[in-house]
């Protein structure tokens, strides 16, 4: 096999740039270490995409189930500070989309089940010579001569371990616990999302809620917080002080799914022939559902100067290619973690002076145009590089 790309990984990111490159006839070939079986039907956890990344995967007629979010409205739940963000402010017609995670990737993978490789995974990379194939060993014993590695495997990438790359890691010491519910907020378009001491609080329209008046939670709580007790019980415990914020009723009707939440990044992405993409370049905290928008951007510049070398019938520089792609993305992440950080501690603190900050900064902010679309167009995926 000599696909100009091999791609370890056949998650959302992995299948999306091998069908992404299949539309510009690059070759790729997936290795996806999990079995080849249909999803789970019990649709629990959704992922945000912004504008940019609906309007690449609308470009490959990648069309799922989705709900419209317009505007979104911030609440500190312990003081004053209030913002919302809305479609308006950035003269687009939405401000993201709620999908099942399940629904885009099995979408993305039957689209490329034909080029994935499953129950398998990369052994050993043996680069050759600068700007020749490398060889890929797998753990079936097959071998792959490619040009390219593209590390798609997710957050603890088997690629990076094999190119020697270290990340570093830091532990938000919090669990993110998702479900869904049926609720009866009156604006099917707006989400809603509360900073408290209980925990960072995201509710947001599920696809399909028009019928049925259902939405997603994502909720991250310290650890601390919920010491021995299971997840299911605090959410039990305290749901009826969102419901107040909100206004509204909430009925969970899904089981209830937690994770830890760590954040990682890497200082670079890349080793000789290997790349690392989305989740296995790094990860943030989900409170800004971004993870996945970041992934497609990155996925989008890998693609975008893979296919421009090709195009030209440039001998492929690798050395070149990652190089771009790296110069363009990696600072954007980094950003993009960093500001994540930034608000967790900020609300997590109890600190009667960053209290009173964080009310004036919110609304001040809120009044800011500028600030604001500064906020938006990064959340939006305008500012991709
Ligand atoms: C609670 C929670 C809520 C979230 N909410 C949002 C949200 O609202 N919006 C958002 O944008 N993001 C969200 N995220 C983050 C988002 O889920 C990830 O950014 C996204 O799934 C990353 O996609 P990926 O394809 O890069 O990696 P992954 O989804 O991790 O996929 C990696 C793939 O590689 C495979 N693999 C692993 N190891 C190997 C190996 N050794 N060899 C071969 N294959 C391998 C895996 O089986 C998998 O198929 C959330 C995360 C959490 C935990």
């Amino acid at each position: 096999m000599n696909p100009i790309v091999t791609i370890s990984g056949g998650g959302i990111i992995g299948s999306y740039i091998s069908l992404r490159l299949d539309s510009k006839n690059i070759d790729s070939i997936v290795i996806e270490k999990s079995i080849n079986k249909p999803f789970s039907k019990e649709n629990i956890r959704t992922l945000t995409l912004n504008p940019y990344s609906k309007k690449l995967l609308d470009k490959l007629g990648i069309d799922i189930r989705h709900s419209k979010i317009k505007k979104i409205n911030v609440i500190d739940g312990e003081g004053t500070g209030q913002i919302d963000f809305s479609s308006e402010e950035i003269n687009s017609e939405d401000l993201s989309y709620v999908v099942f995670f399940n629904d885009l990737q099995s979408a993305l993978q039957k689209r490329v089940i034909k080029k994935t490789l499953f129950e398998t995974q990369i052994e050993d990379i043996k680069e050759v010579e600068i700007n020749k194939s490398c060889e890929i060993i797998l753990s079936d014993n097959q071998t792959i001569y490619s040009q390219l590695v593209a590390g798609c495997d997710g957050r603890n990438s088997n690629v990076a371990k094999i190119a020697s790359l270290e990340p570093f890691v830091g532990d938000y010491k919090q669990i993110a616990i998702t479900f869904t519910v049926k609720c009866d907020l009156e604006d099917v378009d707006i989400a809603h999302q509360i900073f408290s001491e209980k925990g960072i609080f995201a509710i947001m329209p599920l696809p399909d809620h028009e019928e049925l008046s259902t939405h997603t939670i994502v909720w991250s709580v310290d650890k601390a917080k919920i010491l021995n007790q299971a997840p299911e019980d605090y959410v039990n415990e305290n749901i009826a002080y969102f419901e107040k914020k909100i206004g509204a009723n909430i009925n969970i009707f899904s089981n209830i799914l937690s994770f830890n939440l760590f954040n990682h990044h890497f200082d670079t992405y890349i080793c000789d022939s290997t790349v690392l993409i989305g989740d296995a370049a790094h990860s943030i905290h989900p409170l800004a559902g971004q993870g996945i928008n970041l992934g497609f951007a990155d996925a989008d510049v890998f693609c975008e100067e893979l296919i421009k070398a090709y195009e030209k019938k440039m001998l492929l520089d690798k050395r070149l290619i990652l190089k771009k792609y790296e110069i363009r993305r990696k600072n954007m992440n980094y950003l993009m973690l960093k500001s994540m950080d930034f608000f967790v501690d900020l609300f997590r603190s109890n600190n009667v002076y960053i209290k009173l900050l964080r009310n004036i900064g919110l609304t001040s902010v809120n009044k800011a145009g500028f600030l604001k679309n500064f906020f938006i167009s990064h959340a939006s995926g305008d500012n991709k590089i």
